[in-house]
């Protein structure tokens, strides 16, 4: 902060000089100064945190001083910093401060050299009724780009720097927005409750620039996916359909591409070193209480990739102005909840910081983090969580549980053992004690990042049934990766573009449309319609989505669990041998108690008493008991 006072200072006495200049009869040079933008590019009345902090932009625009003049909105602060072509603006507005549109002024030597009219704008949206997402919804993760395209025309946008071309799996194929909202119908028929797109914001990126976390532009939908009206549309209609929306934020990179690039508010804006320097993507470093500085330095200061610059949220006007963009785009879009990309990588406060501002912000809000880490108690460090002891609290609501999705890849390919098949799915859930709440944990059998969970387990029909039977039955909130209900495969071995295939019918000139039931193969139905049965399902039974979870250790290749609450009861076999078993059901008296008879999920197929039940092999049986 000392160096921005001596700033101030300085332009305070150019400002003197200026004046003396003219006193002294001398014609000063007018000077000229440019604004190009400024972000946020507008903002809202009646926000809980009155404080708004304005990036101004534009050749020498730190020459002008801005004024404003408007009921309820003071200057509280005007920042400079080492490039001469930003100003920092930072604005008080009082609780009752009118919508409307606020001009500032820029001036050079006491005349007013530029104008800009910002919105204040009405709030559209109660803060109480984002309400985020829970145990009640199943997240459907796509890809935009290889969705569908719904709109060809938009696929070689001007001004962007990579073209489209199908024919390359790590180039743009031209999927959208539009064919997003297109398949709105499909995703409901499907019986998901939420999407997750990865991000939409403009990637002006020579090449692979597809996949979207290299953001050029943090207020800027990406043209090829459409324009920023075209999102807040696809919102409303997705909640007119009874979707839900997470949006995919980047807080540790931007792409190098930024405008910044060139021209740097201030050199510790991106975290620097003297050559290239890659992550070590160790995030157990960041919880460790032996890790060496160096090490930690790598992880969190060194760059995800060499296209993808690290942002330094230490700078207090970059944090604010990463915090500020996330709220911005709930407040406009109605979004309901944010997936934040490589968790552990930015600096651990500064997350705990934009956690704590937005949920002042949006009380019932959900961000659910990437925390890539493998073992349970590693993942729980960044949960909101009080009993870490470095004090560390992150004040996540949400993580992804990446050891579960670990287990489910090897769990069905492996013959029964102590520790091996089923008895990996029982250990970590049994190491649940470690979470403030299980509950919320996100749980997947697949990303974008890895290998497809058809492929993982061999292409088997039957396994792949096994994994989504345990996967929409056990305890979180279920993310299904787009493509699984039909059996897609692929190996990230491969390269990315192979587990991020365009789904078959998102083109017109696909030559299937896995998108409706004639389209799909005899296969394809047969995977769909058992997902859809077990969706449409869980969206009517309140035991599975957020009841009790009870489990019995594995035996015999059996795992045995119980979802429960007020309103019923529902038991779940999964009999990971490739033989028939007959269970008897004595051993889950505990969980039986009351119970008299039962109703399969999956074939409607009733159980008049419950004595032993048959579980044919590498299947599930899902019961729903009765009084
Ligand atoms: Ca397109």
């Amino acid at each position: 902060m000392h160096r921005m006072k001596k700033i101030s200072h300085l332009t305070f006495k150019a400002l003197l000089i200026g004046m003396v200049l003219l006193l002294s009869g001398m014609t000063a040079r007018a000077e000229k100064v440019e604004l190009t933008r400024i972000d946020p590019p507008f903002w809202w009345a009646g926000m809980k945190n009155p404080n708004l902090q304005l990036m101004v932009y534009g050749k020498d625009i730190s020459k002008a001083t801005p004024v404003i003049s408007y009921t309820g909105i003071q200057i509280r602060e005007v920042i400079h910093v080492e490039s001469p072509n930003y100003l920092f603006v930072n604005l008080v507005l009082s609780p009752d401060v009118v919508p409307g549109t606020m001009k500032i002024d820029f001036l050079v030597n006491g005349k007013s050299k530029l104008s800009y009219a910002y919105e204040i704008k009405q709030r559209k949206i109660d803060p109480a009724q984002f309400q985020g997402f829970d145990n009640s919804d199943v997240i459907y993760l796509l890809m935009p780009d290889r969705f569908a395209n719904g709109d060809p025309s938009n696929d070689d946008a001007p001004g962007m720097l990579e073209k489209a071309d199908r024919s390359n799996p790590s180039g743009r194929h031209g999927g959208d927005i539009k064919g997003i909202e297109t398949h709105f119908d499909y995703l409901k028929d499907l019986g998901v409750t939420a999407i997750w797109t990865t991000p939409l914001l403009q990637n002006n990126m020579p090449a692979a620039s597809y996949h979207g976390y290299a953001i050029t532009d943090l207020y800027k939908i990406d043209k090829r996916f459409g324009v920023n009206q075209d999102y807040i549309n696809m919102v409303e209609n997705a909640h007119q359909k009874g979707l839900k929306v997470i949006m995919d934020m980047v807080f540790n990179h931007v792409g190098t591409g930024y405008y910044w690039k060139n021209d740097l508010p201030m050199q510790d804006w991106y975290n620097q070193w003297p050559e290239f320097t890659r992550s070590n993507y160790r995030g157990g470093v960041v919880s460790d209480p032996h890790a060496t500085k160096s090490d930690y330095d790598k992880m969190v200061r060194g760059w995800f990739d060499t296209s993808m610059a690290d942002l330094n949220q230490q700078n207090h006007l970059l944090a604010e102005f990463l915090i500020q963009n996330s709220i911005w785009w709930i407040e406009y879009t109605g979004l309901d909840g944010i997936r934040q990309d490589t968790y552990p990588y930015p600096y651990s406060d500064f997350m705990a910081l934009w956690m704590k501002r937005l949920l002042e912000e949006y009380p019932y809000y959900n961000v659910v983090g990437e925390v890539w880490l493998s073992d349970p108690q590693s993942v729980a460090y960044w949960e909101n969580n009080i009993t870490n002891k470095d004090g560390y609290r992150s004040n996540l609501t949400n993580v992804f549980d990446f050891p579960l999705m670990q287990a489910i890849s090897s769990a069905f390919n492996e013959e029964e053992g102590w520790d091996k098949g089923a008895a990996r799915l029982w250990d970590i859930i049994s190491q649940d004690y470690v979470y403030t709440n299980p509950m919320n944990l996100v749980t997947f059998a697949d990303n974008h990042d890895g290998d497809r969970i058809y492929s993982k387990l061999g292409e088997d029909d039957n396994k792949f049934k096994l994994a989504m039977a345990f996967l929409l039955t056990t305890r979180g909130i279920p993310q299904l990766y787009y493509g699984s209900e039909i059996m897609m495969s692929g190996k990230e071995h491969k390269g990315h573009g192979d587990i991020r295939k365009d789904f078959p019918g998102g083109w017109s000139d696909d030559t299937s449309n896995a998108f409706t039931r004639e389209g799909r193969t005899r296969e394809q139905n047969n995977a769909f319609d058992f997902m859809k049965k077990l969706l449409h399902w869980r969206q009517t039974n309140t035991a599975v989505q957020s009841g009790k979870l009870t489990h019995y250790i594995p035996e015999n290749g059996i795992y045995v669990y119980f979802r429960y609450n007020d309103e019923g009861s529902v038991m779940v076999m999964l009999n990971n041998t490739n033989e028939e078993k007959t269970v008897d059901l004595s051993r889950f008296s505990e969980n039986l108690q009351g119970y008299s008879k039962g109703r399969s999920v999956l074939d409607r197929t009733g159980f008049d008493q419950l004595t032993e039940i048959v579980v044919p092999a590498k299947s599930p049986v899902i019961v729903e008991l009765v009084k």
